[in-house]
């Protein structure tokens, strides 16, 4: 099969860039080149480029331009929030603790631990369910006096459940303490509110909704100090240094506005979609289970574990017969561990081991998702047999 020509169903890894973004960014790679921070009309253009863009990003989630900071992705964000949360809530108030849910992404996880190692930090884990769900009440219970920052994922990359992300951030906001949620797969399917949800911190990144890769943004409300991460210049309200990436900030605004009007409709097509292909692989393939919430998970992405299946080779086996998905987590072949999110929702190593990811796009359609479920169940078998 044509590589160029396989399925795509691997969205939630990263969705390609609109062609509309695309026609939007393109004159601040051209004619409009120049650095924001110049006082020369160049400059001008592509700082109000910047200011029209953080203006549609406040408007999008319902907070003030002032609130906007653009960074270069998701991961930025979340190490932005976390760290500068954690060194700034420490140095006001002398907190050093930080609890986060056991179903982060590396971004959230990887930046707290390196704060526990080196940092003096101390990291604390909420529970989850068996739909990796966080319970708003353990979240209340966990909370300490000296609880710095709390920061629980909106909706999981792996297996798509949503977390009561409102109830959770009115609990922190009660308790004083800063709340932060990665919503990078969340904002892509998800209207999300700020002003009915006192999230204090949140993360985007523009690559999940059609934008471009390499850019980001951290809403940070008024009253969440943070330590800046990256220093140097003024850029960002000084919470982030560097020359703005102009065409890019353009574009993350753009793909995030044509995300945004399109929601409802891409979500109701999407969703059916997602139902018609859990039901038929379920059906279809013995020993197997979704992995997260069945209701409660974006409208894009269903995912399995298959009992006594090796991921990795059912991925190849996949690609080759022209379909292109994911195991879901970041396991690499030859290093096979079973994942810690399948691990903290109570899977054994025979089941986590054997998981796939697929997540629709607004290329999906119902003939590729019946084409997918007919190809799909021998290779399992396969996958199965011929592990080592
Ligand atoms: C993709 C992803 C990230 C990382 O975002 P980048 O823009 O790729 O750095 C962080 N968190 C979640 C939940 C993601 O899905």
């Amino acid at each position: 099969m044509d590589q160029n020509k396989a399925i795509y169903l691997d969205y939630a890894a990263s969705a390609p860039l609109d062609k509309r973004v695309l026609r939007e960014m393109m004159p601040y790679f051209e004619e409009n080149f120049g650095n924001p921070a110049s006082i020369h009309s160049y400059g001008q253009r592509a700082e109000a480029a910047i200011e029209s863009a953080r203006e549609r990003v406040a408007t999008t989630f319902r907070v003030t331009p002032q609130e906007v900071v653009f960074t270069s992705g998701g991961t930025e964000s979340d190490n932005l929030a976390i760290r500068g949360a954690a060194f700034s809530k420490r140095e006001i108030t002398g907190a050093n603790r930080i609890l986060i849910s056991p179903v982060e992404h590396h971004a959230v996880l990887e930046t707290a631990q390196q704060l526990s190692k080196h940092f003096g930090f101390i990291v604390e884990f909420l529970s989850v369910d068996e739909f990796g769900r966080v319970d708003p009440e353990e979240v209340d219970a966990g909370i300490k006096p000296d609880t710095a920052i709390v920061s629980v994922i909106y909706a999981n990359n792996e297996i798509g459940t949503i977390n009561p992300i409102r109830e959770i951030a009115a609990i922190c906001r009660e308790k004083g303490v800063l709340f932060h949620t990665d919503a990078v797969q969340a904002a892509a399917h998800l209207t999300i509110n700020l002003n009915e949800t006192p999230v204090d911190l949140l993360s985007i990144g523009a690559h999940k909704f059609y934008g471009p890769k390499g850019i980001g943004s951290l809403i940070a409300r008024k009253g969440a100090k943070l330590v800046p991460v990256i220093t140097g210049g003024a850029q960002e309200f000084s919470l982030r240094a560097g020359t703005s990436n102009v065409p890019y900030i353009v574009g993350l605004a753009e793909a995030l506005k044509l995300t945004s009007e399109n929601r409802e409709p891409n979500s109701l097509r999407m969703r059916a979609l997602r139902d018609r292909l859990i039901e038929g692989v379920l059906e279809s393939i013995p020993r197997a289970k979704l992995t997260g919430h069945p209701v409660e998970r974006l409208p894009n992405h269903a995912s399995f574990v298959f009992e006594g299946a090796d991921a990795n080779l059912l991925l190849v086996m996949l690609d080759m017969a022209g379909f292109a998905c994911s195991s879901g987590s970041a396991c690499k072949v030859g290093s096979p561990k079973p994942s810690e999110i399948l691990k903290a929702i109570g899977l054994s190593s025979n089941w986590a081991m054997g998981s796939l990811r697929v997540t629709l796009g607004v290329d999906t359609t119902l003939e590729i998702v019946e084409k997918f479920l007919k190809a799909l169940p021998p290779l399992v078998e396969q996958a199965r047999s011929l592990k080592a």
